[in-house]
């Protein structure tokens, strides 16, 4: 019998507003129970943050509900249904693997998705089987908490708990379900979805309700659709801009895992690079680099005219009209991203004003950088600390010429050089979530030993702090290791 009443009670409040929705956007699904679940790893700080008891959660009972055994009171668990480009081909999709149980309230009014990922087959599953491996799922946990501690706009992860059940891919994996916490999980596909496969009123209603959820401002507009596609613009430029200032690599920038909210979502083939290349890949399916670092605005811009695309009828009823309105906002993006990269770089180097040569100054780092194949975190580490690492690019002529110009350039502000160097711990990360760390982590996991991933969040969780605990965790893959491969859909 449950005696203490915090036990019943660990805080969820459910509001379940997207059943509200057309049925056309998704379907009512109960996780399917599993077998023998066992908490792996559970976030008390993110717990607390939601309003939520994690001395509650962090028990049988959680469990129950991380595995999807148990719904809690007042939750409504449904499948979402969205299409999407995947890489540039159209399909139509929903949560195959995934649901989402309800939205949750916290004490501060704001809304979350709580969402199981792993949780069993859907309508939406075609020949899959609804489920997720550990491996993927920590991998998940790892980077999208790491990417909240850098200060980037993402989905967040609550838990991870096995489910006792193998999952079969080449070989047999231990399943699991991860607990994924978003502002929403609307996507440009879900648009694509309204577009293709409902009316008009399908899309105003999921326009109106995106608005609402995100963008309430904007509701009175009098275009309001139109500002909206406005408003994921500046979002997604302001998140791609902090992609590539951190080199991040997505991986599978499909329309279905871009997010109306603006957040970093669906953690799948995505890595950090090493040795700055904007055509770094490391996704083994994205044969052709669509995917690359370099590529990542472009992209961003392209799935944003998709956006658009499914907007129009909304935009202006005269579709000409539309087209031109919508291509004026989508012209915005480069430009707005842009104007977000170069500020988010004259951050990276200290400098606080703006100059016309400020362009040039980043271009000519960042082509050293690539000539001399220089590691891109350490690199502005490096220059953060005002060290000389003993690399290729350290040691040219051209760097000498560069650094010349560089500590110029700082003279030409009222800040001082502490100022400067300050502005840079801020902005550069002493510590990124390095690839070959990451796999160590999850294969300790899998082999039931916990503590390399604990201590790997634990440095992760401040990464710009400079502290001596982050310094072994600095170092790039060694020069002999193999091209690093991501999987996805694991
Ligand atoms: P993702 O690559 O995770 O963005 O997934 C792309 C699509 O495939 C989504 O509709 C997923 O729900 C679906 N999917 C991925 N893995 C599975 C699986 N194991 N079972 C069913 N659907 C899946
Ligand atoms: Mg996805």
């Amino acid at each position: 019998m449950i005696e203490n009443n915090e036990m019943i009670e660990p805080g969820w409040k459910f509001d379940n507003s997207y059943v509200r929705l057309p049925q056309l956007f998704f379907t009512e699904q109960q996780p399917t129970p599993v077998h023998a679940p066992e908490m792996i790893i559970f976030n008390t700080p993110l717990a607390q943050s939601l309003g939520l008891s994690a001395n509650t959660l962090n028990t049988e009972e959680g469990l129950a509900v991380f595995a999807g055994n148990h719904v809690p009171v007042g939750a409504v668990p449904l499948a979402q249904a969205y299409a999407g480009h995947q890489f540039g081909y159209f399909n139509r999709l929903g949560d195959g693997r995934a649901l989402l149980i309800g939205e949750h309230i916290t004490p501060h009014g704001e809304r979350f998705d709580i969402q199981l990922k792993g949780s069993g087959r859907t309508p939406y599953s075609r020949g899959g089987d609804g489920r997720a491996a550990l491996g993927p799922m920590l991998r998940e946990y790892i980077i999208s908490e790491a990417m909240h501690a850098l200060g980037i706009a993402t989905t967040r992860s609550l838990a991870v708990v096995t489910t006792g059940e193998s999952i079969y891919r080449e070989t047999e994996l231990p399943g699991a379900v991860l607990t994924r916490i978003g502002a929403s999980h609307i996507r440009v596909g879900t648009f694509q979805f309204a577009a293709q496969f409902g009316t008009v009123e399908d899309i105003r209603a999921l326009a109106d309700y995106s608005i609402q959820r995100h963008y309430p401002g904007i509701y009175d507009h009098e275009n309001r659709y139109l500002a909206l596609l406005h408003e994921v613009i500046k979002r997604q430029a302001a998140l791609i801009a902090k992609w590539q200032l951190v080199g991040f690599i997505h991986g599978v920038m499909n329309t279905d895992n871009m997010a109306i909210s603006g957040e970093t979502i669906d953690y799948g083939p995505c890595a950090f690079m090493d040795r700055y290349d904007p055509a770094t890949v490391f996704s083994s399916i994205d044969r052709d680099g669509r995917y690359a670092y370099g590529n990542q605005p472009r992209i961003g811009a392209w799935n944003l005219a998709r956006l658009a695309e499914a907007l129009l009828p909304l935009i202006h009823e005269d579709e000409e009209q539309a087209v031109a309105m919508a291509e004026d906002a989508i012209a915005d993006f480069i430009e707005l991203y842009h104007v977000n990269w170069l500020e988010g770089m004259r951050a990276k180097l200290g400098i606080f004003n703006e100059e016309l040569e400020d362009s040039s100054l980043v271009e000519g780092l960042l082509s050293m950088m690539k000539k001399y194949d220089a590691d891109y975190t350490n690199t502005f580490r490096a220059l953060t600390l005002d060290q000389r690492e003993a690399t290729a690019l350290f040691d040219s002529v051209e760097y000498a010429e560069w650094h010349e110009r560089w500590q110029a350039r700082l003279g030409r502000q009222k800040q001082s050089i502490t100022d400067s160097q300050q502005l840079m711990k801020n902005s550069n990360p002493a510590i990124i979530p390095r690839n070959h760390r990451v796999e160590e982590a999850l294969e300790a996991a899998e082999k039931g030993d916990l503590t390399v991933m604990e201590r790997l969040l634990h440095v992760l969780a401040n990464p710009f702090t400079y502290s001596e605990e982050q310094v072994e965790y600095i170092s790039p893959p060694p020069a002999d290791a193999c091209p690093y491969q991501t999987f996805c859909g694991t």
